[in-house]
């Protein structure tokens, strides 16, 4: 047999996508306006009220929740912001540990450091390429104990709150253990949904299987406002808070500025609100669209030997928000050859996020064993995702 040169291969699976994607410049994740956005930011501006009051906020707000099927859903400036105020409000304090995966973006991190406290990284799984909740659970049995009713880490000494997992490229996590666990070992449970709307578990929308769950709007994401993000939850409690926290804690009065804590500026603008309004009406096609380009690409990789397309985890309908392309073990030598070759041209590929506990800041936080994350992190390639890439028949 002959043996397979490195060029060979990488021009197969540079063929494979660009046979998908066309000749032009295909980019990672590019937005698009093809419904009500310019009509919305019309009506939005000839009202005035662009900035932190007007209707399209609570408009945006009563559609996320009805379309999710959360009881509430409050709209803040971006995801990292939702994330900051939902682990305040799940009661992670200074000095706390928030167990979160390592592969991630760096912002479920940095949230975690807004509060003060600490994350503490977990391996992931290659079937859903979130938590690996068997490991996870060995893992805390050994390492932990029960001290009144909180989970202790028994070499730090510190109490690890909570658990933030991430539906990673838009594929849900396995939530079902998640919660489980979060049971057992007494962890309130944040998704990191912000790459997970139209994302579905066992049939329920992602991101409200813990105490709250946070979207994200960014330009990249599926659907966007510029900047953006939401916390859902089914507690009003929890939802007043958040509510109040993010608009600097004003006490409502007609004209004095009475504020009762420490509060944010968190609040989404009017304008960016107008601008989700109309995204999200168009999410039914969008997600349509980036179901139809992932078997596109599962076609053209049919036949190539050593990469496959990365398909959504059993017992979930995922959003298919970045199309991941997973090399075999033996072919990981190629990854940064192809996302070299693709780049020049003028493909958009990716390899995942580095690793956050190789990151600076990060260092000297604790782990787990993270083999399996280190893995998933050499093999995995992110191909050109806009689903504006297929059209609809
Ligand atoms: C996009 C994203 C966020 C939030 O990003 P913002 O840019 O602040 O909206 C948080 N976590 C993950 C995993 C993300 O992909």
């Amino acid at each position: 047999m002959k043996r397979q040169s490195s060029s060979d291969f990488t021009e197969q699976v540079v063929n494979a996508i660009a046979s998908v994607v066309g000749s032009g410049p295909a980019s990672l994740h590019a937005p698009s306006f093809t419904g009500n956005e310019l009509r919305y930011l019309e009506e939005c501006i000839e009202s005035t009220y662009v900035s932190s009051v007007g209707n399209f906020v609570e408009k945006f707000e009563r559609n996320l929740a009805e379309y999710t099927g959360a009881d509430y859903a409050i709209c803040v400036v971006n995801g990292t912001s939702a994330l900051h105020l939902a682990l305040i409000l799940a009661g992670v304090e200074p000095h706390d540990e928030v167990l979160i995966p390592t592969l991630t973006f760096v912002a479920t991190a940095n949230a975690v450091r807004y509060c003060n406290a600490t994350p503490h990284f977990v391996d992931s799984s290659d079937i859903d390429l979130g938590i690996d909740v068997e490991k996870l659970r060995d893992y805390l049995k050994k390492n932990t104990q029960q001290i009144n009713g909180n989970c202790v880490n028994l070499t730090s000494e510190r109490i690890i709150r909570g658990i933030v997992p991430m539906h990673t490229f838009g594929h849900a996590s396995d939530l079902h253990g998640l919660a489980k666990l979060c049971l057992e070992f007494n962890l309130v449970m944040v998704e990191d949904a912000a790459e997970s709307i139209g994302t579905l578990y066992r049939g329920k929308h992602t991101g409200l299987f813990g105490k709250m769950g946070i979207l994200s709007f960014n330009g990249n994401k599926t659907i966007t406002t510029g900047g953006g993000g939401a916390i859902l939850t089914n507690d009003s409690r929890i939802a007043e808070r958040a509510k109040h926290l993010s608009s600097t804690a004003k006490l409502s009065h007609a004209w004095e500025y009475v504020h009762d804590q420490v509060g944010y500026n968190y609040r989404m603008p009017n304008l960016n609100a107008a601008l989700g309004c109309a995204q999200l009406e168009e999410l039914p096609e969008k997600l349509l669209k980036k179901r139809e380009l992932f078997k596109k690409y599962s076609v053209s990789f049919e036949n190539l030997h050593g990469i496959r397309m990365y398909e959504e985890p059993p017992h979930s309908t995922s959003n298919y928000w970045l199309q991941a392309a997973i090399l075999e073990p033996s072919h990981v030598d190629f990854q940064h050859e192809i996302l070299l070759r693709s780049n020049q041209m003028n493909i958009g590929t990716r390899p995942p996020w580095k690793l956050i506990h190789t990151l600076k800041p990060y260092e000297d936080c604790p782990r787990m064993d993270l083999t399996k994350a280190k893995e998933l992190q050499a093999r995995i390639i992110n191909i050109p995702s806009s689903p504006d890439l297929v059209g609809l028949s």
